[in-house]
């Protein structure tokens, strides 16, 4: 009976070492789209599915990933349309108006003739999210930006909302001013825009979108003028 148990418990302990020793391999960009590399780090399956849970892939991870892959540090941020600096595109809605947790991007045209406008990564980083999301976000990427080199913020994450297209998935790693998506109107619900929000509490829920409390949101426009790459 005693060999049996030691037994048992050697086994046990050979499947939890294999199983932390599983090792996170970095795919090289071939079997990739454009230009994101794809890393084995993907969705950790309990949170499959629910597509308003976050964060998709384990914050744990992100040091190891990103120290793994120095070439995505952020090295600055530039504005996720009209790239580098928002040319030909307007505020509709700015951060702080009406409660307003992001900032609203559209054409100078207006109405719909932004519709299907690229829409470009602010900085570099990790997708740690892109799927529908419901009520009223429609396709949503988050993306996780390391700043080991910043004097008040480790990570910041991009939240880009009402997609219409989406080129990238969770696990991406991609750099300043790739194409991640296009300008979209959450299914006709919207006249076309980009819902950008910046955040330096990473991983929150998909949130409001408005509210009076804007613990872990950052003023996107005023970060990223504060941050233009060297
Ligand atoms: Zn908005």
């Amino acid at each position: 009976m005693g060999k049996l148990f030691s037994l048992t418990i050697v086994v046990l302990a050979f499947i939890s070492f294999s199983f932390f020793n599983q090792k996170e391999e970095v795919k090289t960009a071939t079997d990739s789209g454009p230009k994101a590399v794809k890393t084995s780090i993907k969705a950790d399956p309990d949170s499959l599915g629910n597509a308003q849970f976050f964060p998709v892939i384990k914050p744990e991870k992100y040091d190891n990933i990103f120290r793994n892959n120095t070439g995505y540090f952020s090295d600055g941020f530039d504005f996720p349309v009209g790239k580098p600096n928002g040319d030909n595109y307007f505020k509709a809605l700015d951060f702080g108006q009406r409660m307003h947790l992001g900032e609203d991007w559209n054409g100078m045209g207006g109405g719909n003739t932004d519709l299907g406008d690229p829409v470009y990564t602010a900085a570099s980083g990790l997708v740690v999210y892109a799927d529908e999301v419901c009520c009223g976000w429609g396709n949503t990427v988050r993306i996780i930006h390391f700043l080991p080199y910043h004097s008040e913020y480790k990570y910041v994450e991009t939240v880009y909302s009402h997609l219409h297209n989406v080129y990238v998935e969770p696990g991406d790693l991609i750099s300043r001013g790739e194409k991640i998506g296009s300008i979209g109107n959450a299914k006709g619900r919207y006249s076309a825009h980009l819902h950008f929000e910046m955040r330096d509490f990473v991983n929150m829920s998909m949130g409001p979108g408005y509210s009076e409390d804007k613990f872990g949101y950052l003023h996107p426009t005023d970060f990223i003028n504060l941050n233009r790459p060297e």
